[in-house]
């Protein structure tokens, strides 16, 4: 069964459905509607910016792809001046990716891991930043170099241990970097407790939701302070934009990070977004058979005897399965495994697949393999 209309179209899964995530009426911030009359949010993805185009009354917004904007006089000018410092149609998407992560705002960047950079600006020397072991391994390649630099601390944990929160209310960090699903073995990190120690300790606590997208996971409603994607992967969904996107939860954290995106330069372009919004419109519908195409090949694979063990988050043996059904809206689409036989296993498994591209990335209308080891 999958559930439509103000849901987020989850199946449920060995008895259990993840928990529904739209805000409630209390939790409704930024560009949303007033609570109580604000359509679902699958009505809002799929209407973003609709109208916006008051020259000439065009359903679809059009794409702004000009580089500057006219003055009236020295120093006079309207919205818009430098497509560095703001764009129409990187508003709208910019706006679209907000709401649908329930925050005041976003800024929009050139790939995710201008995000992440954005984020890490917030940082000074001497400033501790901490962020799961198996975390991106791009965002572990940068927090290193950052840090052997100086420009910060960091220090890798396991975010899944509850020994790593009592120690973490020690170590003071400035920075709490949460990765849930991580990757490759989707272990669940619960976002509500890391977000309470953050409150706690004057930290600010982001949340990388690159692998579920907000409709199946809203990091700010459980309390996190920004939320970054990677809109390379579900956002845009079509494997053929590079961006990223730092949602805020509040407006002060907002300015910061749209200040750094305008001073670093690192902007999305005007035709990235104007792709990216289209991705955001069928977000819902891609994700509802995303997900249940994952939920018959964890079946599949679980009934194969050259399996040895699956990993995905929606199976009661997973051990963030109890946290993943109580914060996500959705089990998610990303299943990692193991096979018996080893490297030479995997690589016939590979090699033989039909209608799995081996390519890396996710989030594409196509079905992809990659074997993280190699
Ligand atoms: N975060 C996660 C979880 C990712 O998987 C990736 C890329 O694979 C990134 C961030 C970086 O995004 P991009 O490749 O758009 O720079």
């Amino acid at each position: 069964m999958i559930r439509q209309g103000h849901t987020n179209g989850q199946a449920p899964v060995n008895g259990r459905t993840p928990a529904a995530n739209e805000r409630s009426p209390a939790g409704v911030r930024g560009p949303s509607r007033a609570p109580g009359t604000s359509p679902s949010l699958v009505t809002r993805a799929v209407r973003s910016g609709l109208g916006a185009d008051t020259g000439h009354r065009a359903v679809m917004p059009p794409i702004h792809l000009s580089s500057n904007f006219l003055f009236d006089s020295p120093g006079v000018y309207g919205k818009y001046d430098y497509t560095r410092s703001g764009n129409p149609t990187r508003d709208l998407v910019a706006d679209a990716i907000a709401d649908l992560e329930g925050g005041c705002g976003a800024v929009v960047t050139s790939s995710g891991m201008s995000a992440i950079s954005v984020v890490t600006r917030l940082l000074s020397a001497g400033d501790l930043l901490l962020a799961p072991r198996d975390c991106y391994g791009g965002s572990h390649r940068l927090f290193t170099a950052e840090a052997e630099r100086g420009s910060y601390r960091a220090r890798f944990i396991d975010p899944t241990d509850p020994a790593a929160l009592a120690e973490a209310r020690t170590l003071r960090p400035r920075v709490i970097w949460l990765e849930t699903p991580s990757n490759p073995l989707l272990r669940i990190t619960d976002i509500a407790a890391w977000a309470r120690l953050s409150r706690e300790i004057g930290a600010i606590c982001v949340v990388d939701n690159t692998f579920l997208s907000p409709v199946n996971q809203r990091p700010l409603d459980h309390g996190a302070d920004l939320v970054v994607h990677s809109t390379t992967k579900f956002l845009n969904g079509h494997s053929d934009v590079v961006g990223g996107a730092v949602v805020a939860a509040d407006p002060d954290l907002l300015e910061e990070v749209a200040w750094w995106t305008n001073a670093a330069g690192v902007a999305g372009s005007p035709f990235d977004a104007y792709l990216t919004l289209r991705g955001t419109r069928t977000l819902h519908a891609r994700s509802r058979i995303h997900e249940a195409n994952a939920l018959e090949v964890v079946a599949a694979l679980r009934r194969h005897e050259a399996v040895a063990r699956v990993y995905h988050p929606s199976l009661p043996e997973h051990p963030g399965h109890e946290i993943a059904a109580r914060q996500q809206s959705g089990w998610g689409s990303l299943i990692s495994f193991e096979l018996h036989g080893g490297r030479e296993a995997v690589d016939a498994f590979v090699n033989g697949l039909e209608c799995f591209a081996l390519a890396e990335s996710l989030g594409g209308v196509e079905s992809l393999v990659a074997h993280p080891a190699k």
